[in-house]
C-alpha cells in the first residue's frame, strides 16, 4: 500500500475531494470553498502550519503568528473577498511557554486588526508537534468573484509585487521575518475583483510555475510568459530568479485581464505587472531572447522529498 511521501500532496487532495458536497461546496479547486449567501458568496479557507514544516529556526512567535494568518486571507484575496473573520486551532506541545502563546497571538491579532477580519474564536489541545490551523471567512459580491477558471485565449496574464521573497529567505536563513511577513493582497484582490477586468486570479502560495499549471487545468487554456519582464525582488543572481519562478511563499496574486480592459487596468493600479499572455493551446511555455520552451510544473508539493523545487 503506497504511503503519503509516494503519492504526494496534490493526490491526496484529490482523492480526498470525491468526498466533498457538490452542492455545498461550488467552486471545487478554487483557493476557497463557497457557500451561497444572498447577493454575496461566503468564503470558506483553512490553512495548517506546523514546527516541522513552517516554523524557520529562530523564528519569532510574532511572526509565525503574522504568518498563520497571513497565508489563510491570501486565499480569500485570491478569490476577491473581503474578510470577515478567523478562527484558529492551536495544537501545543506542554513545555510551551505561556508568553511564547502571547507573543504568538500578538501576532495573529496583528493581522488580523490590519485586515480588518476579527478573530472569532477556534480550539487548543496538547500537540507534541507545534500546529496552528487557521480558517478565514471572507465574502464576495456574486458578480465580482474570481476564480481559477474564466481566462480566455488574448487575455493577458498579469501579477502583483514580485517573486524571490521565499527563495531569498532560503538564502538568508538568519531573517525569518523576510519569509514569515506575507502581505496578503486584500486590497489589491478587491479591487481587481470590483475592476470587471480580471478573468481569473490564484495567489501563488506555491510558486508560479505550478499556479499557472493549475490555471491551464482549469480555464483550460495555456500561457505564454514572458522571462525578462518577470518581477524579482532586489539581490537575486541569475540562477536564484530562475529558481524563484518555481519556489514557494511568495503570496502574490496572478490573474488574467481581459485585452479591453487591460490599459486602463494597468493605468490605473500601480504595483501589478504584466508577465506574458493565454493562448488556444493548453500548455505552458516560457519566453526569453525570441526562444520558447515548456516552462513544468516544478512547484512545492508538500509529502514530496523536500517538495520538489
Ligand atoms: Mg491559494
Amino acid at each position: 500500500m503506497p504511503e503519503l511521501l509516494d503519492i504526494g500532496e496534490r493526490a491526496i487532495i484529490s482523492r480526498l475531494m470525491g468526498r466533498l458536497d457538490p452542492d455545498g461546496i461550488r467552486m471545487l479547486g478554487d483557493d476557497c470553498a463557497i457557500l451561497e449567501m444572498g447577493d454575496y458568496y461566503l468564503l470558506l479557507t483553512t490553512d495548517m502550519i506546523t514546527r516541522a514544516t513552517h516554523m524557520p529556526e529562530g523564528a519569532k512567535p510574532q511572526d509565525i503568528g503574522w504568518y498563520a494568518a497571513a497565508i489563510n486571507l491570501s486565499d480569500i484575496a485570491a478569490m476577491g473577498g473581503e474578510p470577515l473573520g478567523m478562527l484558529f486551532a492551536l495544537g501545543l506541545p506542554i513545555d510551551t511557554a505561556s508568553e511564547w502563546l502571547d507573543a504568538l497571538y500578538s501576532g495573529i491579532q496583528e493581522c488580523c486588526d490590519q485586515y480588518n477580519a476579527p478573530i472569532l474564536g477556534g480550539d487548543t489541545k496538547e500537540n507534541s508537534n507545534l500546529t496552528i490551523s487557521g480558517v478565514a471567512v471572507g465574502r464576495v459580491p456574486k458578480g465580482h468573484i474570481l476564480r481559477r477558471s474564466g481566462a480566455k485565449p488574448g487575455d493577458i496574464l498579469a501579477m502583483t509585487g514580485s517573486l524571490g521573497r521565499g527563495l531569498l529567505w532560503e538564502r538568508n536563513k538568519s531573517d525569518a521575518e523576510k519569509l514569515l511577513r506575507v502581505e496578503p493582497r486584500v486590497e489589491q484582490g478587491i479591487t481587481l475583483a470590483r475592476s470587471g477586468a480580471v478573468s481569473s486570479c490564484i495567489d501563488i502560495s506555491d510558486g508560479l510555475s505550478t499556479c499557472l499549471h493549475l490555471m491551464s487545468k482549469a480555464s483550460q487554456i495555456g500561457f505564454e510568459v514572458e522571462e525578462s519582464v518577470l518581477p524579482m525582488v532586489p539581490g537575486l543572481d541569475a540562477e536564484e530568479k530562475e529558481l524563484a519562478i518555481h519556489w514557494g511563499g511568495d503570496f502574490e496574486l496572478l490573474f488574467t485581464v481581459r485585452p479591453e480592459m487591460a490599459d486602463k487596468l494597468f493605468s490605473s493600479m500601480p504595483g501589478i505587472t504584466r508577465i506574458g499572455r493565454v493562448t488556444s493551446d493548453i500548455s505552458v511555455t516560457i519566453e526569453n531572447n525570441g526562444t520558447s520552451q515548456p516552462l513544468e510544473d516544478l512547484g512545492y508539493e508538500h509529502f514530496g522529498e523536500e517538495g520538489k523545487a
